[in-house]
């Protein structure tokens, strides 16, 4: 049984909620992402007794503890490999990774391409407000060039990277874009990615109103546009072309790509079957055979 096909159950969105108070700044766009989340996971019907929510550092790295369900707060930018190998560990569970830009993108950027190379099949919530909100408000990699901050006093010199097109670019089978002021639309979208088969990304606009002042409520509203209902989410160029000019004064809003393709945990257990099964695959044998 695998994440996507497992045993729904029937809950409500505040049932997701742990006894944790949540302690985000006031106007924080997380807050909007954390509602989203737990109309989520009742629209996907996720048992949260088989939830697993893994973060690193941020303030958005802090959203486990806001949730009912099994959780670990790893390192800076190690949220991703850990997800993996507690996949692979227990395919029968659902996995969540909650994270924001500095720590997926920066810290933890060797660890993205992989995830989506691999097709590990969980769900990956960025939340990206391109700043870094816990330790006071450095540049992130999704700052615009112009942002002023801490670290950067007379304007950032780097062009931003560009997230969707970086997940498209290294073969995730679910990208999707939202914004934390439109939680309906989040919510749908994050339901997609745990319903879906393999390694879902949903990056999601928030804005930092301590640390962040380019990028507010009113500008992202202004940005964000809906993707065209006519586009085909399984044509690869189509998404591109919709990803390539996302935080450029314009972003897609909703689903740009969904295809299907083997996760890494299916080929995992077809190689166990090929060779002979769980029972007998014993690693020390398997090492022996290479033995000089
Ligand atoms: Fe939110 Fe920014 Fe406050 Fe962190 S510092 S809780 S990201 S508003
Ligand atoms: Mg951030």
């Amino acid at each position: 049984m695998f994440c996507g096909t497992y045993n729904k159950v029937d809950m409500k969105p505040a049932d997701y909620k742990s006894e944790v108070p949540v302690v985000w700044c006031p106007g924080c766009g997380h807050y909007g992402i954390l509602n989203a989340i737990y109309r989520a996971l009742a629209g996907a019907g996720v048992d949260p007794s088989q939830l697993i929510c893994i973060s690193g550092i941020g303030c958005s790295s802090r959203t486990p503890y806001f949730l009912h369900s099994y959780k670990m707060h790893t390192l800076h930018g190690r949220a991703g490999p850990v997800a993996t190998g507690a996949q692979l560990a227990r395919s029968d569970l659902t996995v969540m990774v909650l994270g924001g830009d500095g720590d997926g993108f920066s810290i933890g950027g060797g660890h993205m391409p992989h995830m989506a190379r691999k097709n590990c099949n969980l769900t990956y919530v960025l939340f990206d407000n391109g700043i870094y909100g816990l330790t006071k408000g450095q540049y992130s990699p999704t700052s615009r060039p112009e942002m002023k901050a801490y670290t950067t006093p007379y304007g950032g010199p780097e062009l931003p990277m560009n997230p969707l097109l970086y997940m498209l670019t290294y073969g995730a089978t679910y990208v999707a874009q939202g914004f934390a002021g439109k939680p309906s639309v989040c919510a749908d979208l994050i339901k997609g990615g745990l319903e879906h088969q393999g390694f879902a990304y949903i990056n999601i606009y928030s804005q930092c109103p301590s640390f962040n002042s380019m990028d507010t409520v009113e500008s992202y509203r202004e940005m964000v546009e809906p993707i065209p209902k006519e586009h085909d989410v399984t044509d690869l160029g189509s998404a591109m072309a919709l990803a390539y000019d996302s935080g450029r004064g314009r972003a897609p809003m909703g689903l740009l790509y969904q295809v299907s393709r083997p996760t890494l945990d299916e080929r995992m257990e077809a190689i166990i079957q090929g060779v002979g099964g769980r029972a007998d695959y014993d690693i020390n044998r398997i090492i022996d055979q290479y033995r000089p």
